[in-house]
């Protein structure tokens, strides 16, 4: 029986770099598995041969023999005289076995592998029943005026639900068969040789996500996950005082798992909307208000907005710009509520811009019982001579 040229099985040129190796090698890996194509003895040999091929190709040792001597290089005996490597030995030698350990020892710790065979991918956390679906996502924007008096928000959110057709289990049959990877084990062996010795690292299986067994006949509603997208609706009460990022976690309301396994979680992420008046600042709110000259001087009542209605500020005569009041309580609560923060209000004097005759005639009249506002300097000239 002739062998395959390992360039030709990965359908890649004699110079080709060790990335593209990888690469040629990961898509076939991908396509032809056993896993993914169970009882297809086609595919098997495919993936057999992809995987002798790239188990040669990825070392320049052996890929330079195989350059200079083809497959005699590793025939027993053969014009190389290399005998047998990496555990087999050539040729005939390297079965379904060594092919699907070396995948493992070759990307049994890849996340690519783990995206690539399904959703989910490298989860470690486990619950009892399979594995979890996804936690998902949800940004929630909210007012100030409803942080500060907590809400009840309904949201429409996309997620994977259990699929009616197959019950969940993504198998047409409602049976699955043991993954040929780990055996069933859910777990896979990895051995690495480092200067410390043989390490042993044991991780989950990447082919069945740690369930040990794989659907064969996949549901057509689903194509095998158990899972349909819908869109549902989701209700969430949001305690006062919440912030930006702030974030709540509503459990089992994420994405159904992957054959009957438990839902994820949702996650709701605080957004706050910017307020057209006011800024936050922690539990304190922050605005600013405009006063004439003649109110700063002769101080007045002002009505200030707040989160929760109206209130009034006192001015006192001769209020100074950019003055900042306090009004004790008027802010945000802590987060679930108790002590309240203040509202701040910046006052600033606003210099008329254009005077009517009569006022201008008001403000000379007023400047002359003022006296000169040359004083601050005459105080100054003391200090620089
Ligand atoms: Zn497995
Ligand atoms: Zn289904």
């Amino acid at each position: 029986m002739s062998k395959r040229d390992y360039y030709e099985i990965l359908g890649l040129q004699k110079n080709a770099g060790d990335d593209e190796i990888k690469k040629a090698y990961r898509k076939q890996a991908i396509k032809f598995h056993p896993d993914k194509n169970p009882g297809d003895k086609e595919a098997e040999e495919k993936f057999r041969e992809a995987t002798e091929a790239y188990e040669i190709l990825k070392d320049s040792k052996k890929r330079a023999q195989y350059d200079q001597f083809g497959h005699a290089a590793f025939e027993s005996g053969g014009a190389g005289g290399f005998g047998g490597f990496g555990g087999f030995s050539g040729g005939a030698g390297f079965d379904i076995s060594d092919a699907l350990r070396a995948f493992m020892s070759d990307f049994g710790g890849d996340s690519f592998f783990g995206d690539l065979f399904g959703s989910g991918g490298r989860r470690t956390r486990r619950r009892a029943g399979g594995r979890p679906g996804n936690d998902l996502q949800v940004r929630l924007t909210l007012k100030l005026e409803e942080i500060l008096s907590g809400v009840s928000k309904t949201m429409k959110i996309k997620r994977k639900e259990k699929c009616e057709t197959c019950g969940g289990t993504g198998s047409r049959s409602g049976k699955k068969s043991t993954c040929q990877q780990c055996n069933g084990a859910g777990r896979v062996q990895r051995v690495s040789n480092s200067f410390l010795g043989q390490v042993i690292q044991e991780s989950v299986c990447p082919i069945c996500h740690g369930e040990g067994a794989i659907v064969s006949d996949p549901c057509s509603t689903c194509g095998g996950d158990g899972l349909n997208s819908t869109q549902t609706k989701v209700s969430v009460d949001i305690p006062v005082g919440v912030a930006e990022g702030n974030y709540i976690s509503i459990p089992g309301k994420g994405d159904g798992g992957p054959h009957g396994g438990p839902n994820g979680d949702l996650i709701v992420l605080i957004h706050e909307e910017k307020h057209p008046i006011f800024e936050r600042h922690g539990i304190d709110i922050y605005c600013e208000i405009e006063i004439t000259f003649s109110e700063a001087a002769l101080g007045k009542t002002e009505t200030i907005p707040t989160l929760d209605g109206k209130v009034n500020l006192k001015i006192p005569p001769g209020t100074q710009s950019e003055k900042i009041f306090r009004l004790r309580g008027k802010g945000l609560p802590v987060l679930r509520g108790g002590q309240f923060g203040d509202l701040l209000v910046k006052v600033h004097v606003k210099t008329p811009e254009k005077l009517s005759r009569e006022q201008r005639e008001l403000f000379e009249k007023l400047a002359e019982t003022e006296g000169s506002s040359t004083s601050f300097f005459e105080k100054a000239k003391g200090f620089f001579s």
